[in-house]
This record gives C-alpha cells, structure tokens and sequence, in this order.
C-alpha cells in the first residue's frame, strides 16, 4: 500500500466561472476558489502520471499547477469542455519521445478521431505525424482493475443522460464527472471508496437531464459510503461559500487546485 496525489485541476462546468465576459453568474467574483476552470484532474502514483480529460483549460491548467510530465490521457467521454484541449498532447509526445497513450470507450474514440483525424493518423506523412497511441476499455474492462504503467484502476460506465461517460477508481478514490445517475453495477464499484469526486452540477434542479443534483448524490453516497464526498462540475449558480453552508456534513465543494490523495 503506498499513497498517489491527485490534483484537480478544474472543477467547472462547461462555462467556466467566470463564464466568457467575466459573467460570474451567482457566484463571489472575491471568492478566489469561485474561479473554476473546465472539469479534469490530474493523478500521480510512483512514477507514472496521467491527465483524465483535457479540456479548453488543459495548457493552462498544467503550467498552473508546474506540472511537467504526463505518461497517457484518460477521457471520460467526448463532450468539448472535456476533449478540447487535446491538441496540447503533442507536446506531450515531443517531450516524452513517443506516442501518448490514449484511453477512452469506442464511442469517444470514435468522436475524437472524426473530430482530430490529424492526432491518430497523422497528415501528409512525415510534416504532421500522428500523435496519440489509442487504448479501448470495452465490457470486459468495466467494473474490472486494469493496469496502466504503475496505475491500477477501474474504469465504469455512468449515464450521462445523451451519452455514457467513463468513471475511474483509483484505489480508494473514484472521479465521477459528467453523469446524472448510476447503475447498480457502477454503485459496486464504488462501494469501499474513501473520496468521491463527483458531478453536482444539476444543484438543486432535479430535473437536470444530464448532470446529477445533489439530492441524487446524497441518495447514492447512501449506498456507497465514502467518507469525504467533493462536488465538481460547478456551475455559475453554485457560490463557494454558500455551497459550503448548504452541504450536509463530509460533503464539500471543490476547488482549482484542490489537492488529494488515494492510497492504493
Ligand atoms: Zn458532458
């Protein structure tokens, strides 16, 4: 048993806080942990280091936190405020000197390569060479430990209203971004997790079709039980310092720059 870190290194929703225009909605512009860059964390176990999703943020967001090397990139699913960023991950490449690893289900896989054809196939040969080395969780990898260099977790599928999207346990931690509810299968998964990283960004609206709202999390956190519960994916409507007064106990927002650990 040793300890991994984990980083969040944005926990906004699709807008960001401020929103374009610095439109701060309903949260405290003073607030400094109100500023919220779009969703993605990273991890750190021994050696190895990934990046689950890479966002419109993702450059900023890494010289933000200093970090200065990434062995893959793990997407949740293939929505723009997760995937927009990818671009930066030929950096990556060039850095490490060889392809960067790349996990996602098919359905993502699939997006990002219509989308970014350039980034797994290459264009004109040798000028634009191809970039990213795709690996597929299918059924038999949801709900089973997988391992990636020094990383073990465990991928699982959550409904994200439209689409399905990737959760991943770490150990006893688990990042549940981008869904509305989850099925029993997942719920055992989680069962046993310490931390829980989760979407809240449907607040107190229950008929949010996409995003869960924290009565729903409460409802599943009931079957799960992790001890500490930090809530991401936070929109223009969701202060800071009123999230904190309104949330039950061993629940907290997040913030950009949250850091964490798992042990695994
Ligand atoms: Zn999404």
């Amino acid at each position: 048993m040793s300890n991994g870190d984990i980083i969040v290194l944005g926990c906004g929703n699709s807008t960001g806080v401020p929103a374009i225009g610095n439109y701060w909605g309903k949260c405290d512009p003073a607030n400094p942990k109100n500023a919220r860059t779009r969703s993605s964390i990273f991890i750190k176990y021994k050696d190895t280091s990934i990046v689950i999703d890479t966002g419109p943020d993702f450059r900023t967001q890494i010289n933000r936190e200093d970090i200065n090397h990434l062995d893959g990139a793990f997407y949740t699913h293939a929505h723009s405020d997760h995937v927009n960023g990818i671009d930066e991950l030929r950096l990556i490449k060039y850095r490490n000197e060889k392809m960067v690893p790349f996990f996602s289900d098919l359905e993502t896989l699939e997006d990002l390569r219509h989308r970014f054809p350039y980034l797994f196939n290459g264009w004109q040969s040798n000028l634009y060479p191809p970039v990213l080395e795709p690996h597929v969780m299918d059924e038999d990898a949801f709900g089973n430990t997988q391992q990636f260099m020094d990383i073990e977790f465990i991928p699982f599928v959550q409904d994200h209203g439209t689409v399905d999207s990737v959760g991943y346990r770490f150990g006893d931690f688990a990042y549940s971004v981008d869904m509305v509810d989850l099925d029993d299968k997942a719920i055992e998964t989680l069962k046993g997790v310490k931390t829980w990283l989760v979407d809240a960004a449907g607040y107190n609206y229950t008929e949010n079709k996409v995003h869960a709202h924290l009565q729903k999390i409460y409802d599943l956190n009931a079957q799960i039980g992790a001890q500490e519960v930090y809530l991401t994916s936070l929109t223009l409507a969701m202060d800071y310092k009123t999230l904190c007064e309104e949330l039950e106990e061993g629940y907290k927002p997040a913030y950009d720059g949250l850091k964490l650990s798992f042990t695994a």
